[in-house]
């Protein structure tokens, strides 16, 4: 079993504690014990990181695309190494099951190979002059260093899709990781040091992140943000981002509709989507929440999600019985049990689960909300739990209206057999992803974002290596 660490800061290629010796505790979210600690960064750590990314960028964009691709596979592959030791380390301080743990890493090393090999194929363009002799280039370069905030939800593929964006284009970085779970993102750090990346090209610190974040985006030497968290703070943080005209990514949250039309294959949406509901407990920025189902076989489908989610086991993450692990910290569960008790007020029908289980550990039973009025919050604020809103709808075009109802739009579900149906989601539900019988969302080569209040930018994709890069324009005649 691996030992938790107390985990230090990772500033110009050496692992160090705060200055001012400050820590933050580490709690495992199942057993409310403290399992270490974090190095708690202040601006004199911050003016250090800020040092060390400047020169990294001198270094890492004059490094050959070439050179990079290979690092940055030989760090992939170190991290498949050691994706056993790390996954009891996220389980511990995260919550998780073991296997999703484990799961994350594999996807996370993917992700890194994928940008690994997008980052060689960075082309500019030659674009035919209108005069003799003349030659007119779009040349694409790294934008500078970046900074990156990611939450606890997915410690290390939070941070790896922005770290590996930034190092396949020659960007350096500064990664503020969470504060909650910061192990895991710290083996991730550890790999790429390892794989030879040079000192000062990717740096990694925790601290209060609003200090750090009020710090980082309006500094010179940064020309980059990538966030990710709720709407609430991406839109502060894209604000500061839009002050100091800096490029900005966010990738915020969601309130995912799950559309199941009469024609569906109801066992399958159920099976899918009860196992993409339980993951991670709900927290998970593309969850399904509201289940729309049409009438026709809403009481089919309502009862057998249901089964699934009154009977996931719920447990430590380390269990290999468990399916559900605990939220991964307490602030969560009055904020679930707030939607909760709310919706129950406006009249919903509550069909399973609903409190904390226990009174050790941030265990929270699934739960199954059913015919909730729009009034209820739970319909309106992102809920980031183990929670499910079932509701029922009539038409195809009342589906649709439900669905684009909220200011979010990051990812989108639907379970159809009827190809015209299927057309009219594709061209008219508002949502950055939609993914139809089956759940098809997060791989490295594919976009992933949102768009209206859940953020800009993707994070997938090819669009993703664009976003760290700038183009400049040469015109030369003879
Ligand atoms: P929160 O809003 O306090 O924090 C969310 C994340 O943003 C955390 O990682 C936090 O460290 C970071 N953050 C907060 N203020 C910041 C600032 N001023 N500068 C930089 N980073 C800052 O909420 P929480 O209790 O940690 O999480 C609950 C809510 O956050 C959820 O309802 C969900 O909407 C959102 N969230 C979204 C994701 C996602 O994947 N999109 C992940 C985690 C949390």
């Amino acid at each position: 079993m691996s030992t938790y660490p107390d985990v230090q800061l990772y500033i110009d290629g050496t692992w160090q504690n705060a200055v001012n010796g400050r820590t933050i505790p580490v709690i495992d979210p199942a057993t409310e014990e403290q399992i270490g600690t974090v190095a708690h960064a202040e601006k004199v750590d911050l003016d250090r990181a800020l040092d060390a990314v400047a020169k990294g960028f001198t270094i890492w964009s004059a490094t050959s695309p070439f050179e990079r691709s290979k690092l940055m596979r030989r760090a992939a592959d170190l991290l498949r190494e050691r994706r056993d030791e790390i996954a009891v380390l996220m389980t511990l301080e995260q919550g998780k099951p073991l296997d999703q743990s484990k799961a994350e890493l594999g996807a996370a090393a993917d992700v890194i190979d994928w940008f690994a090999e997008e980052g060689r194929r960075t082309y500019g363009q030659i674009i035919p002059a209108r005069f003799e002799g003349v030659t007119q280039m779009a040349i694409k370069g790294p934008v500078g260093p970046v900074a990156a905030f990611t939450p606890w939800n997915f410690p290390v593929n939070q941070i790896v899709r922005k770290l590996s964006a930034a190092l396949c284009t020659g960007c350096s970085i500064i990664v503020k990781a969470p504060e909650e779970t910061p192990a895991s993102p710290a083996a991730l750090i550890k790999v790429f040091a390892d794989a030879g990346i040079p000192a000062g090209v990717v740096n990694l610190v925790y601290g209060i992140p609003a200090e750090i974040s009020e710090y980082l985006i309006p500094h010179p030497v940064i020309r980059k943000i990538s966030f990710t968290g709720s709407t609430p703070i991406g839109k502060q943080l894209a604000a500061l981002a839009g002050l100091h005209m800096k490029r900005a990514t966010m990738e915020l949250g969601g309130h995912a509709p799950v559309m199941i039309f009469d024609d569906a294959d109801v066992e399958k949406a159920i099976a899918v989507m009860g196992a993409t509901k339980l993951r991670n407990a709900g927290q998970v920025c593309v969850s399904p929440t509201r289940f729309l189902v049409q009438e026709g076989v809403a009481d089919r489908f309502t009862e057998g999600f249901t089964k699934i989610m009154a009977s996931a086991k719920v447990g430590h993450g380390l269990d290999p019985a468990t399916v559900m692990g605990p939220l991964a910290n307490e602030r969560r569960i009055p904020a679930i049990e707030a939607l909760v008790n709310d919706a129950v007020a406006h009249g919903a029908e509550l069909k399973t689960g609903g409190r904390r289980i226990g009174n050790k550990g941030y265990f929270f039973e699934p739960t199954v909300l059913a015919n909730v009025p729009k009034t209820a919050r739970i319909m309106n604020e992102e809920p980031f739990g183990p929670v499910a809103i079932v509701n029922r709808f009539a038409t195809v075009e009342d589906a649709i209206e439900e669905a684009n109802r909220l200011p979010f739009g990051l990812a989108s579900y639907a379970f159809t057999r009827n190809t015209a149906t299927a057309h009219a989601l594709s061209q008219r539900v508002e949502a950055g992803m939609l993914t139809i019988n089956h759940n098809g969302l997060a791989l490295p080569e594919v976009p992933f974002g949102g768009i209206k209040d859940s953020g800009y930018g993707t994070e997938g994709g090819s669009e993703a290596v664009d976003a760290y890069l700038e183009t400049r324009f040469v015109t030369m005649a003879s």
